[in-house]
């Protein structure tokens, strides 16, 4: 696997893979790579004659400086798993790299970066959309796989592409989940032994809505987990909401089907905030 960190190098290599029509597939992630990271370097090894993986910590889509500073980095461990994943490239570029002077690029998603994570993240979907942009442009990739465990996120990347007509397909991956069911993310190694021993209910009362769910009862199976969870010491539910899979705008029988919705939680174990979703189809 080659290591790369300087842009110029990245494009010359990744240049010479084009000129005998390879197929590029990408994987951005921030390091700290678990399985969920994992399964879409082994998806995108599968689908492209070269696979490239990205490890950049992105600081301007952390809106919480302890968030940044907390954030876990492993570099050599990362590319020991992903020459193990059979990943071809890793474009490790520095902060000075990628931002040599301010990005004060702006983008406007109308509501679907104020809503859920943009409400409580302010910022945060304009720093991973600038950052994506400038990836996109400098591997030119032919697929660009992206976790559905950041459903907001997907959505996002998917307006983007489509805005700014980037020549790439968006290929979204299942959530992976660690076998009592919480969902693999890079935070959870801060989890005290208490806090991942309660971490699993997020997703038990994903769950539990899905097998409640009947395209009516929304707002009171969502009031009733709250509820539950609230119960739960230690857990503390930023939001619970279902919402249309495309519009992530809350749900509304006039106007979306059971299939097409999607039920997002958010929630703090101690300082540690955790996302999760599931699919009500
Ligand atoms: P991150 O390093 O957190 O920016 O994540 C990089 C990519 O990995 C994003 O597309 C995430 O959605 C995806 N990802 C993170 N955790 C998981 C998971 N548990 N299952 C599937 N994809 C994931």
């Amino acid at each position: 696997m080659i290591r790369i960190q300087q842009i110029g190098a990245l494009k010359n290599a990744l240049n010479k893979e084009r000129a005998s029509n390879k197929s590029i597939g990408f994987v951005p992630t921030m390091g700290a790579l678990h399985e969920g990271h994992l399964e879409l370097i082994r998806k995108a090894v599968s689908e492209n004659d070269i696979c490239i993986c990205s490890i950049f910590v992105n600081p301007i889509q952390f809106n919480n400086k302890e968030d940044l500073e907390k954030y876990p980095r492993d570099l050599q461990s990362d590319c020991d798993k992903l020459q193990k994943a059979g990943c071809q490239m890793v474009f490790i570029p520095e902060v000075s790299e990628m931002y040599p002077e301010p990005d004060l690029a702006q983008f406007d998603f109308g509501q679907l970066d104020k809503i859920l994570e943009g409400e409580f993240r302010p910022g945060h979907f304009n720093g991973v959309a600038i950052v994506v942009k400038k990836l996109f442009e400098i591997v030119r990739p032919d697929y660009a796989y992206f976790g559905e465990k950041d459903f907001q996120q997907l959505a996002i990347i998917n307006r983007l592409v489509e805005m700014e007509k980037i020549p790439v397909q968006i290929i979204p991956c299942p959530t992976i989940r660690e076998n009592d069911g919480l969902a693999m993310s890079s935070r959870n190694m801060r989890l005290t032994k208490k806090e991942r021993a309660i971490a699993p209910q997020i997703y038990r009362s994903l769950i539990s809505i899905k097998q409640s769910f009947n395209g009516e009862n929304a707002a009171e199976i969502i009031q009733k987990t709250i509820q539950n969870l609230s119960k739960i010491e230690g857990l503390k539910v930023e939001y619970l909401t279902i919402v249309n899979n495309k519009t992530l705008l809350p749900f509304d029988p006039q106007n979306t089907i059971k299939d097409d919705s999607v039920a997002l939680i958010a929630a703090f174990l101690g300082n540690v905030r955790l996302i999760d979703n599931i699919k009500l189809d």
